[in-house]
């Protein structure tokens, strides 16, 4: 029981690495609060994490609605000591074909989002307190198409040492979750049909030295290191979960 005695709020808990999160902390003995946009997702996550878990509906572009989703995290079981930062989308803007709004949504949800979300989580969290950012190996790695996506995530890990630092006075330990490509409904823009969902995995599994692609229980695992007191001088560090990816020659 890694988080007996916590209390911790995940955004986008209603899918992917966020649910498998959410899953796992249960089962560690975390008090568990998960965010997100879609309806049927969270009430299917509601049913599935059962009535322990606090389900609430909160795009992360919306601040007031963020910060109502932590007040009511708070008020219901009391403190705050997790937070993973996670939601997030990803989305293609090449060069020369990409609108400002589209470039723009990406960077709004998957950094400046994740920006005020600790904002306002940190008054409420305790000294001692750990927050986990989502990622992306896309940030060292780069992708053709996904310049937006990848600079999102590059200001996430800049970002991550900066408020490690701002928050050390307070023990509050901030460290980022580097995921390699895992199969998640991310990827169901990029390839809508189980045919080229299943071809578009093939090819990024030849680019894995593990050749295969990660899945979510895998990156949760790692979350909960970051999250446990068995990370506990673990600061604004960033843990790769990506079969090899970016660190095997
Ligand atoms: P999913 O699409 O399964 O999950 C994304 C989650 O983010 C959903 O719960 C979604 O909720 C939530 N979300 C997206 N936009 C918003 C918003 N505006 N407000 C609130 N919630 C939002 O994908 P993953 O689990 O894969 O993605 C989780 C994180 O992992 C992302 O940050 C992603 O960039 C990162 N990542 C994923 C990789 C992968 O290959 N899967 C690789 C590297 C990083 P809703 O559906 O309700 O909008």
């Amino acid at each position: 029981m890694r988080l007996e005695n916590k209390v911790a709020l995940i955004t986008g808990g209603n899918s992917g690495i966020g649910l498998a999160t959410a899953r796992l902390f249960v089962a560690e003995g975390a008090r568990v609060a998960i965010t997100g946009r879609n309806q049927e997702t969270l009430d299917a996550a509601a049913r599935e994490l059962g009535p322990d878990v606090l389900v609430l509906k909160a795009d992360v572009n919306d601040p007031e609605a963020v910060g109502r989703a932590v007040e009511a995290t708070v008020a219901r079981f009391g403190r705050l000591d997790v937070l993973f930062a996670n939601a997030g989308i990803s989305g293609f803007t090449p060069v020369g074909k990409t609108s400002l709004a589209s470039f723009q949504d990406i960077l709004n949800t998957n950094l400046t989002s994740v920006f005020f979300t600790v904002q306002a989580a940190v008054p409420h969290l305790n000294d001692g307190a750990s927050v986990v950012l989502n990622g992306s190996v896309l940030a060292v790695l780069g992708a053709r198409g996904y310049s937006a996506y990848a600079a999102s995530k590059a200001g996430v890990r800049a970002m991550a040492r900066v408020m490690a630092a701002e928050l050390s006075p307070r023990r509050i330990r901030v460290n980022v979750v580097t995921p390699g490509a895992a199969q998640t409904p991310i990827w169901s823009a990029a390839a809508p049909t189980p045919e080229a969902l299943a071809a578009l995995e093939q090819r990024l599994a030849r680019g894995i030295p593990l050749g295969r692609l990660g899945e979510a229980d895998e990156i949760a695992k790692t979350v909960l290191f970051l999250a446990s007191d068995d990370a506990s001088n673990i600061q604004a560090a960033e843990l790769v979960v990506d079969g090899g990816a970016t660190g095997a020659p």
